[in-house]
């Protein structure tokens, strides 16, 4: 549909009655010059009450159980009342009860049976944003606007990784077409749930934590939507975390795959996976502060004229190294590291990066922390014959890492880049412990000592002249004295 802008609002952005009539009054705004759709998070902090919730039932915690549910029961309550005019009060407080009971009918059912089967997970986490699309279309209908909240379920199609997963880009164009175009056409706003999906036969899944940005690229591409709107509570993408480098910028315009490596390095402001369902037909993408939507933002553009060098110095700092390294010259090496891969991709474990030294065989590589005990069992049980016979050497974790990722389309073919990254990071005395550069020449990863990460992030943030600093040449080896 040409000229219409999909909208994304984040957790924080409909994270209160008074949050969610800014993201209303953003969306209605626009939508007196050109057609809307809406997706929606949860609110704040609802998604991991639910799977919390969860967890106490798979753990037999009754009284945690409870817990969650008044919680849950009492935010959404209170938004409700806070929001809505006195006459859809007690039928909008009725639909909030019947969700919250949809999500306990499950929740007991996973107590009983003292286990919680990754598709009802699915099912029941969805409960967060169907609340929160439900009370966001209900104020906009009594504002004036109308409105219709829209289960992605019955939009979305994906694969069956429950947890994490992918749409089926033909079937969902086809029904997103079905189910919005007649809505927008006709004037209305359809307030879609982020996060969700099901399959083709019609099993709930759900995209993977902060999947709501990718819900609303699927829907925008599908769509064919003129821009979309990513809206969250910081002022866009920004050349470090501004916690580490306190002279980080928001950036005006970066690229696609700038955006999308950044996502993966770290950078929380988007969805990793947000920015392949637009490459196609080239949509433009806002990531802007619901907060101060006066401010500017970042623009996400397929490629930019030209491309500058080092746009953005990325960082996590919740991640181990874990190292295999044989024992035994019988061993290939190669093979090895086939298997470990093998299995960790089996566990679901997202690899942040690989590296390898041939003379010794050994190869590292680092996950989240989060993901290290199912990432050690994997390779545990995969390994488990060269590690009981000592053709392997123990298994070596090392939590105390940090990794920092300088990013930029305008690093590539750019010889002396690196070796000014690493100088930048020696001279201020931090340990280099793993790099590894993307064939892609987009991105230098390195691991450093965890302590020294903040150190490490300020100084090749200042070396590539990033922030509110006089720029410095990026590109040349060694650096030329400017003339002042
Ligand atoms: N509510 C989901 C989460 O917290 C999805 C999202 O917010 O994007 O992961
Ligand atoms: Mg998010």
């Amino acid at each position: 549909m040409k000229d219409l802008v999909v909208m994304k609002f984040g957790g924080t952005s409909v994270g209160s009655a008074e949050r969610m009539r800014a993201a209303a009054r953003l969306a209605s705004e626009e939508r007196k010059k050109r057609p809307v759709a809406v997706v929606v998070s949860a609110m704040s902090k609802i998604t991991d009450l639910l799977l919390g919730a969860m967890r106490h039932a798979e753990a037999g915690d009754q009284a945690g159980i409870e817990a969650n549910l008044a919680a849950l029961r009492a935010r959404h309550e209170e938004a409700c009342r806070d929001l809505l005019p006195e006459s859809r009060q007690a039928a909008v407080m009725a639909e909030v009860h019947k969700l919250v009971a949809e999500f306990e009918r499950i929740v007991r059912g996973m107590a009983m049976l003292g286990e919680r089967p990754p598709r009802s997970v699915d099912e029941a986490v969805a409960v967060g944003e169907r609340l929160s699309a439900l009370l966001v279309s209900e104020y906009l209908a009594s504002e004036g606007t109308p409105a219709a909240a829209i289960n992605a379920w019955d939009v979305i199609v994906t694969d069956a990784v429950f947890g994490n997963a992918s749409p089926l880009m033909d079937p969902t164009r086809e029904k997103a077409r079905a189910i919005l175009l007649p809505l927008l056409e006709e004037g209305a706003l359809p307030v879609i749930t982020g996060f969700n999906g099901a399959t083709a036969d019609g099993r709930p899944t759900t995209l993977g934590r902060g999947g709501s940005d990718f819900s609303a690229s699927i829907l925008a591409a599908a769509l064919d939507a003129a821009e979309l709107w990513i809206w969250t509570d910081v002022d866009g993408i920004m050349s470090a975390d501004p916690r580490l480098v306190p002279d980080a910028e928001v950036l005006d315009e970066i690229t696609y795959a700038e955006a999308a490596e950044l996502a993966y390095a770290g950078a929380k402001v988007l969805h990793p996976r947000t920015l392949a369902p637009l490459a196609e037909r080239k949509i433009p993408v806002w990531s802007k502060n619901s907060f101060a939507p006066e401010k500017p933002g970042t623009k996400i553009v397929p490629t930019v004229a030209t491309a500058h060098g080092t746009r953005a110095v990325a960082s996590m700092g919740n991640v181990a190294l874990v190292s295999l390294e044989p024992a035994s010259p019988e061993l290939n090496g190669v093979q090895v590291m086939g298997r470990a891969l093998e299995a960790v991709a089996r566990a679901n474990v997202e690899l942040l990066l690989v590296s390898s030294s041939s003379y010794r065989q050994n190869f590292c590589f680092l996950v989240r922390h989060e993901e290290l005990e199912r990432t050690l069992e994997a390779l545990e049980s995969a390994l488990a014959l060269e590690l009981a016979h000592h053709y392997l050497h123990p298994i070596q974790v090392d939590r105390n890492v940090g990794l920092l990722t300088a990013v930029g389309e305008g690093m590539q073919g750019k010889p002396g880049l690196a070796g000014r990254i690493f100088t930048a990071i020696s001279r201020v005395q931090v340990n280099i412990i793993a790099i590894a550069q993307g064939s892609s020449e987009l991105t230098i990863a390195v691991v450093v000592r965890r302590d020294g990460l903040e150190k490490a992030v300020q100084a090749v943030h200042a070396e590539s002249g990033l922030g509110h600093r006089p720029p410095v040449p990026v590109f040349t080896f060694p650096m030329p004295r400017r003339k002042e």
